[in-house]
């Protein structure tokens, strides 16, 4: 698979046929794979942009039909912010990606990381030349995922990955509304070839709404994903000596995060700046300046939320875009137990902390809170990653760890990702909307 990234000249060709490079956005046609709390929340905002088609395909059980039965109830999506509400109605809406991919620029997954393999496959025969192809977020090996089911048809996309969700959000009523609770203040973006970020971050900041900051190379948004550290993190810390029995209702994730949660969480922290650090010493053209410690970047991202920015718990707890978020539950007997197949364990662990923890292997950097959070994960999940201090456990062909795509030395990993992108880009210049 990375045969196909080695093949320079493709990428350098693929300028976006269907992709107006004008001031509208006339000819553009957008797809957005998914159908959850961020699809609804893209497909709400998008189809309100004038000129844009906005496509959704949705192939999880019956979700496009429901979308579209909510679509026709309420006229549109429904998005509902504080202080504001958009209504924005999409084109087509299908399970069938024949129906809504051919003839996109721009191919958005928004979307847990466990199904982007599995709708990678799908659109693949459907996606025209030249499109960009990315996911919000990108969360870990993204680009390892896309060109091991792309193939060859990789070097003709443009793959982009965000470090995070732009939004805090979630369905209210499905295919009807949803709620924007919180907007990030910057949000990082790679793209592959990397050259392309510039240009690929400036025109989603417009489409979106949100800044997108242009870095270097998509092995930053691996080891910059900070979902990887702070979902696993705080469901260890809060749930590590969990006796089982019910609770009456949800406890809060983010707001209840006590001074050991946070310590669990600051030592994860560590371990990535460490592994950075080790990466930058021994490939000195190698920029991950954008991997910044968690509460440097809660602090950034969320500058106008957060009450006390004082400490890394006073980040979270003090945020008002995590107000009232509870932790994943679900119903037993008696009453409530923490669901740990949800997408926090689910997601984050196999296609986060696993990825990381693999990078860390090849680079001989220890982990030991990382194999602590994964060890006691993996018994939640009943999957197998970790066995005796090595990423050998049986479940790895299910992760996206740098082994599982034969990636076996630093090297492979860095390999491509050295290159100096050729835009020059301030922060200030990237257009931003409110
Ligand atoms: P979600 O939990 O709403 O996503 C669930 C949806 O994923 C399903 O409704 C379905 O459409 C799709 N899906 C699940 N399994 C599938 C499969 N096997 N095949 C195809 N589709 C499948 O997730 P979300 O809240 O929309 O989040 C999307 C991404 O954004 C995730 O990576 C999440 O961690 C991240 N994120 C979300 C938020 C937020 O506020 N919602 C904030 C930060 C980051």
């Amino acid at each position: 698979m990375r045969g196909s990234r080695e093949t320079e000249t493709p990428y350098r060709e693929a300028v976006p046929q269907t992709w107006s490079t004008g001031p509208g956005d006339e000819d553009l046609q957008v797809t957005i794979c998914g159908g959850g709390n961020a699809a609804h929340l893209l497909a709400g905002l998008l189809s309100t942009r004038p000129g844009l088609r906005v496509n959704v395909y949705a192939p999880y059980g019956d979700e496009a039909q429901r979308m579209r039965q909510g679509i026709a109830r309420r006229g549109g999506i429904v998005v509902v912010a504080a202080e504001e509400r958009w209504v924005g109605r999409p084109h087509r809406v299908s399970a069938d990606p024949s129906q809504v991919v051919p003839g996109s620029g721009l191919v958005m997954l928004a979307l847990p990381a466990f199904a982007h393999e599995i709708v990678l496959r799908d659109i693949a025969p459907y996606l025209d030349e030249g499109a960009w192809v990315g996911a919000l977020p990108a969360r870990g090996g993204f680009d390892w995922c896309a060109f091991d089911v792309l193939g060859e048809k990789g070097s003709a996309l443009i793959l982009f990955g965000l470090q995070t969700l732009p939004w805090a959000c979630r369905l209210r009523t499905y295919g009807e509304e949803v709620a924007l609770l919180g907007t990030k203040k910057r949000v990082d973006l790679a793209t592959w070839p990397p050259h392309y970020a510039g240009k690929v971050a400036r025109r989603l900041s417009d489409l979106l709404g949100v800044r997108l900051q242009p870095i270097p190379n998509f092995l930053s948004i691996t080891l910059a994903n900070t979902g990887q550290l702070i979902h696993p993190g705080v469901m260890y810390g809060m749930f590590r000596n969990w006796d089982g029995h019910p609770y009456a209702k949800a406890p809060l994730f983010y707001q209840a995060v006590d001074g050991p949660t946070a310590q669990i969480l600051q030592r994860l922290s560590d371990e990535v700046q460490t592994l950075r650090e080790v990466l930058e010493h021994r490939f000195p053209h190698l920029d991950l300046s954008a991997v910044r410690p968690l509460d440097e970047w809660l602090r950034e991202s969320y500058r106008d939320t957060i009450t006390d920015p004082s400490t890394l718990q006073s980040c979270l707890v003090t945020n008002r875009s995590y107000a009232g978020l509870n932790v994943p539950m679900r119903r037993a007997d008696d009453g409530l137990v923490p669901d740990f197949r949800a997408r926090y364990l689910s997601e984050d662990v196999p296609y986060g902390l696993v990825v990381t923890r693999g990078i860390a292997e090849l680079a001989g950097v220890a982990t030991p809170t990382m194999d602590q959070v994964i060890g006691w994960a993996q018994a939640r999940l009943a999957r197998e990653y970790l066995v005796n201090g090595h990423l050998q456990g049986r479940d790895l062909g299910a992760s996206r760890a740098p082994q599982r795509y034969h990636l076996e030395t630093l090297e492979a990993v860095v390999k491509g990702q050295e290159e100096v992108p050729s835009y020059v880009l301030p922060a200030a210049r990237v257009p931003v909307q409110a």
